[in-house]
């Protein structure tokens, strides 16, 4: 008999009771007598989230739950970096570990389907084969560290807006295309031992008890045998709950042993109503996933948080996630010996992030502002001069509870201040100190953007504006000095259309860690070549999103998916909808030329692509070459072109490198809905090469005939 065997005949049924939910916000009960013991979890996907009292919201308050802040998830799939994914990855595991963790409830990896989701800024991208290639490297390296990753939320959980309630409505299309590859890889190829379950309901029910999700998609399609965890509070029903594949019921409330999964299901049992075979079921998966971690036996690692090695990571993902959207006149890389003086702009300039967004909010050790970073980056020979320029005035009072406590009561209120007369005349005093500034100041950049009041759990924007009048600042800042540098910080995209052809250089950046403020300025200053690409789509006004022009956001009780497939990239390109910056876009302080595109058919139906990429410029730099395959037919169940393939390679002025993509047939498998499975439609494809979605450089026309 194995080991797991053993244990399930040994457990009582009130010993499995207790594995199966909550017995602290954050912890499963173990079973001492056994030798098995509880399951610790942890927020979230930018660092490990701060110790709570185990049965109230109530911070511990210690000083040793400092810890690294990494990039958020936003940031992680700018990088377009496999290995900076599995980097973040590993230090995250490792910091878990540190902990005494062994759950860690990240990476977020659903589709950014609308700008508006408040938590945006925790997914990753538009694109599942984006999603696919970054959460899978970040999850190794979390569970290389005997840490499980618990990759959420599953399914479709795109809003905010009435998250607990709101039924997604979507063709099987668009879900298997769009929405559920991500998970797929995460867990056949990222072998991810554990999963969250979504609050929203699909197909009539909650995700989280969702036997068509679970049970027959998950386990039996998929063929998962890891542990599926409840989102805290997803759980409505005991006997949906018993049968679905749900493993670990966990909720915000401390009446542990009065959840669903908890004493009714206990008395459920054993009135003979469900069958504890099922239980059985969930303690096998649970206790796989102790051993996969080395919690039952043998030599488990040590992690290790907040140590050197970590925060170089953390700087070099962040610098290489940085995205120089616009750079005419060669407006960047500042050159810190033509100036004595520099004024820095925006609130967003010194504002620390890593305390807010709700549960991935973290301790942070430290957090270098953009402020920060210029002034230690110049030296003490530069005068950094400094001007709020708009005031992020938010609801600062301090609340009794914390809001997630209250999280399963009602919608959450918006916490910004109203706009009152002192607020107005502040406001303007702010502006025009900035402008009077930038005016008599040359090298002006302009930090702007989003906060955590806007990219937060629990509700989402009501629309695509920068906050706080900051298009007024802006403009009034270009207005007086035309060289101002701006640079936007948000989770998700922005509208930017009323000054963007009045700026000379736009930089983005999205929630980028501890040592944010070291690269900013790295980039600026050009010690690091700038290789971060879009990972989604920045519209010019929310109007042109296919969330909102054709299928609905949020919805009221249901939120109907109309647009299907067509999301992100898809859409505008299908579509022909000019966005101001488009999907993988990204621009370098070097130029790269692409020659000799060649396609040939290898073994195991797979056609090898092979380009040749110099760096025709002055400095080194990283480009990140994009293959996507474009359909010649007219069916518009094939959208103009899909994202299959992509590398970023380094080069050295003048150096050419020949990088390599391989296609299968999965490559150009569309989802049938009648025969309900991915096929391919035979015919012509055309290979694209180039450096984003709409900066195709070489093309060429193939059959899927030869794979
Ligand atoms: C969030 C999850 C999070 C959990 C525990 C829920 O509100 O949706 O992402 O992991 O809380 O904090």
């Amino acid at each position: 008999m194995s080991k797991i065997d053993y244990l399930i005949s040994a457990l009582t049924l009130q010993e499995k009771i207790g594995m199966i939910h909550g017995d602290g916000l954050f912890q499963t009960k173990g079973v001492e007598r056994l030798g098995i013991p509880p399951l610790k979890m942890a927020d979230g996907p930018m660092g490990v989230r701060n110790e709570f009292q185990n049965d109230t919201w109530v911070s511990i308050g210690l000083t040793d739950d400092y810890v690294s802040y990494l990039p958020s998830n936003t940031a992680i799939a700018s990088t377009w970096n496999r290995a900076c994914a599995y980097g973040m990855g590993q230090v995250l595991g490792a910091e878990a570990r540190g902990r005494g963790k062994d759950i860690i409830l990240a990476p977020g990896i659903n589709i950014k389907r609308s700008p508006l989701c408040g938590r945006n800024f925790e997914y990753m991208s538009e694109d599942p084969y984006l999603i696919s290639e970054m959460a899978v490297p970040f999850i190794k390296g979390v569970q290389e560290n005997d840490v499980a990753a618990c990759v959420k939320h599953f399914a479709v959980n795109n809003q905010e807006t009435e998250r607990l309630w709101v039924e997604t409505v979507i063709d099987d299309q668009a879900l298997r295309e769009i929405y559920l590859p991500g998970f797929y890889s995460a867990v056949t190829r990222g072998n991810a031992y554990s999963i969250m379950g979504a609050y929203n309901l699909l197909r009539g029910e909650h995700c989280c008890q969702s036997k068509w999700l679970l049970k027959d998609v998950l386990r039996e399609e998929w063929g998962y045998d890891g542990v599926v965890v409840s989102d805290w509070g997803g759980v409505h029903d005991t006997q949906a709950a018993a049968i679905s594949g749900l493993d670990i019921e966990m909720s915000v409330t401390n009446n542990f042993d009065d959840y669903y999964m908890a004493n009714p299901l206990k008395e459920a049992v054993e009135k003979g109503e469900i069958d504890e075979a099922l239980i059985d079921e969930k303690i096998r998966h649970i206790l796989n996933l102790m051993d996969r971690l080395h919690m039952l036996e043998g030599e488990r690692k040590t992690g290790q948080y907040n140590v050197h090695t970590h925060r170089q990571a953390i700087l070099e993902a962040a610098e290489e996630s940085i995205v120089l959207l616009k750079n005419t006149e060669t407006r960047l890389p500042l050159d810190k010996n033509n100036f004595k003086k520099i004024l820095v702009i925006g609130d967003n300039g010194e504002r620390i992030h890593s305390n807010g967004g709700g549960s991935a909010e973290i301790k942070a050790l430290y957090e270098i502002s953009p402020l920060m970073g210029l002034k230690s980056q110049l030296g003490g020979n530069v005068e950094v001069v400094f001007a709020r320029g708009y005031e992020a005035l938010v609801d600062t009072e301090e609340s009794e509870t914390n809001w997630q406590e209250t999280s399963l009561e009602a919608q959450q209120v918006a916490t910004i201040k109203q706009v009152d007369e002192a607020r107005l005349a502040r406001e303007k005093e702010l502006r025009e100190e900035a402008v009077k500034l930038a005016q008599e100041i040359d090298e002006v950049i302009l930090v702007c953007g989003l906060n955590h009041d806007y990219d937060t759990e629990g509700k989402d924007r009501e629309d695509m504006k920068l906050p706080y009048k900051q298009d007024e600042l802006i403009k009034a800042v270009l207005e007086v000095n035309p060289n101002t540098i701006i640079v936007i910080q948000s989770g998700s995209p922005v509208e930017m259309h009323q000054w963007v052809h009045q700026a000379k250089a736009v930089v983005w950046m999205g929630y980028i860690g501890m040592e944010g403020g070291n690269a900013l300025a790295n980039v600026l200053l050009g010690k690091v070549n700038p290789s971060g690409r879009l990972a989604e789509t920045f519209p010019k006004v929310l109007e042109d999103s296919p969330a909102h022009c054709i299928g609905e956001f949020p919805g009221d009780k249901q939120v109907d998916y109309k647009e299907g497939i067509y999301v992100g990239y898809r859409y505008y390109d299908t579509y022909d909808v000019e966005p101001e910056f488009c999907f993988g876009h990204g621009l370098s302080y070097t130029t790269f030329e692409y020659n000799n595109l060649r396609i040939q058919p290898i073994e195991n139906n797979t056609m090898k692509v092979t380009v040749e990429l110099t760096n025709t410029g002055l400095v080194e730099g990283l480009e990140v070459a994009q293959l996507y395959i474009g359909s010649k037919q007219k069916d518009e169940r094939i959208p103009f072109q899909t994202l299959k393939g992509y590398e970023k390679v380094h080069l050295k002025p003048q150096e050419t490198k020949e990088v390599q993509f391989l296609l299968d047939q999965d490559s150009f498998a569309y989802y049938d809905t009648v025969e309900g499975k991915m096929k391919v439609q035979d015919g012509q494809y055309e290979i694209r090469i180039g450096q984003s979605s709409r900066a195709i450089l070489l093309k060429a026309q193939v059959s899927t005939s030869t794979l």
